[in-house]
């Protein structure tokens, strides 16, 4: 590759080539997994450029693909599994310039990438009351571009399911890197070409979403003495079609009396905490059904409830938040991504707690799958080794629970264990040289590979 004509070619664009902000912009929480940190700290893009518009980005693609420079996009960097790292160097595609709201509409708005979440609700807010129907709980920092190409779902999954759901994304514009880069507009079945792709074939450069209605949803906390109680309340709130819920939160304790600062003077180390968000005409219902659950105990309301120290928004525990607060206090701990069925979550979530006394605490987000309530564990775990490790994610997988592990750095490994076959496709079409967010799609670089242990992409910068 020949990095120094790239950047002569690219050099009218806003480009940094500051190793210290080259840097910083080459990483994201990948450090949240000791797994991924061993491996993964020392990467760096060469330099970063950031495109104003979509001519922009072909032109980038065009010239990378000439010089064969390798090309990793960036929303936010708030991804955890390094899927904004670029592996073997080259160019980081910034995409902070590409913000606009081109149009809204009943129940649709159409965006630019880069636009922050939190700024998109504002405008549809104040535009026609409407919202985007789920987003992670990094809502102040993330991107819509960087959620739709490396997250799942999040806040509003209760509800909606999650983003693969048929008809919670609704059309994505996309740049090819190959020699002359083409445009393309997905819908339906294709837009799984490019949605948890982590950008390794395809730029996004617009979406079409779809939005609900806006509510001052009332954020609340629960207590619970019994965990499994706590879980069968959530369970059921999440089947209740008719109280309008956006977040729905189990945190075994300690959690909430050792990891929640603002929480700790409100909660006793046994209590189990729920984290909700319901929206306000849906108070009346939700407060009866509340009542039909003794020891159920609301310790606070976003509308009624004055704490000395505010907790903030109640969707920042949840989701990965959760680890965060964690790990702020207690730096040895990781976490886990767990399925929990519908058919079978009360059980299995019974039988992993009774097998890792000590070891693990649970956290849950209740999530709809297939129009039913399941829940996303996202397992606290207090980290000893990486041998450890695996063996716990082993034993969730011999008690029937899939784990989505997120000490991964590739879609498949973080995924399913086996190639997508229309992402691979599409790959092929969009990005015959293999430049984007190389090393990421492990069906791309070596097909035969088992998963019996963990890949090791060998285009990996070296460590200086
Ligand atoms: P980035 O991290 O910059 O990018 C994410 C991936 O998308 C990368 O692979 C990147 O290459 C790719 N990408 C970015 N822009 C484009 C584009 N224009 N075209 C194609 N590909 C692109 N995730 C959830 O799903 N739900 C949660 O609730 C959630 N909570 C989180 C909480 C915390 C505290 C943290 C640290 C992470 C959380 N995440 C969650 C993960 C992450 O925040 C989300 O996936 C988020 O949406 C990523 O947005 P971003 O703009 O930071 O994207």
């Amino acid at each position: 590759m020949t990095l120094a004509a790239a950047k002569a070619a690219l050099s009218h664009l806003e480009m940094d080539e500051n190793p210290v902000s080259v840097r910083a912009k080459s990483r994201d929480f990948f450090w949240y997994s000791p797994v991924l940190k061993a491996r993964m700290d020392h990467l760096t893009a060469d330099f970063v450029v950031s495109p104003t518009s979509e001519a922009e980005v072909i032109e980038v693609l065009r010239v990378a693909h000439r010089e064969g420079v390798p090309v990793t996009v960036r929303g936010a960097g708030t991804g955890n599994y390094g899927q904004a790292m670029p592996l073997a160097g080259g160019i980081v595609l910034h995409m902070k310039n590409m913000v606009a709201v081109k149009a809204i509409h009943p129940g649709r708005v159409i965006v630019e990438p880069g636009c922050l979440i939190k700024d998109l609700d504002a405008a549809t807010r104040a535009h026609s009351g409407q919202e985007q129907r789920m987003h992670p709980s990094t809502y102040a920092t993330a991107t819509i571009g960087g959620f739709i190409g490396g997250g799942s779902g999040g806040v509003g999954s209760c509800t909606w399911g999650v983003l693969r759901d048929l008809g919670n994304i609704l059309r994505l514009r996309v740049v090819t890197a190959e020699a002359e880069p083409r445009v393309l507009e997905f819908t339906g079945e294709e837009l799984h070409r490019v949605s948890h792709a982590y950008g390794t074939n395809g730029i996004i450069t617009e979406l079409e979403m779809p939005l609900a209605p806006t509510y001052d949803w009332v954020e609340i906390f629960v207590t619970h003495p019994e965990f499994a109680t706590a879980v069968a309340f959530s369970g059921a709130l999440g089947h209740e079609d008719g109280i309008l819920k956006k977040l729905i939160s189990v945190y075994e304790a300690p959690t909430a009396q050792a990891y929640f600062q603002r929480l700790a003077p409100h909660v006793v180390a046994g209590d189990h905490l729920i984290g909700l968000m319901i929206a306000p005409q849906s108070m009346d219902g939700f407060l009866t059904f509340l009542a039909r659950y003794p020891g159920a105990k609301v310790v606070y309301r976003s509308d009624m409830t004055e704490w000395p120290r505010a907790p903030g928004p109640v969707y920042e525990y949840g989701w990965n938040h959760t680890t965060l607060r964690a790990l702020k206090v207690d730096a040895s701990i990781t976490y886990l991504q767990v399925l929990y069925d519908a058919d079978h979550y009360a059980a299995k979530i019974e039988a992993v707690r009774a097998a890792f006394p000590g070891e693990l605490i649970q956290h849950l987000e209740g999530m709809r799958v297939g129009g039913r309530m399941a829940f996303a564990g996202l397992t606290l775990v207090n980290f000893t080794t990486e041998a450890r490790l695996d063996e716990i994610v082993r034993q969730h997988e011999a008690m029937g629970c899939f784990v989505f592990n997120p000490h991964r750095y590739t879609l498949e490994e973080g995924g399913r264990q086996s190639a997508d076959a229309t992402q691979l496709a599409f790959k092929r079409e969009a990005d015959p040289k293999g430049l984007l967010n190389p090393g990421k799609m492990i069906a791309w670089d070596e097909p035969g590979f088992r998963y019996e242990s963990i890949y090791e992409y060998k285009g990996m910068r070296a460590a200086e």
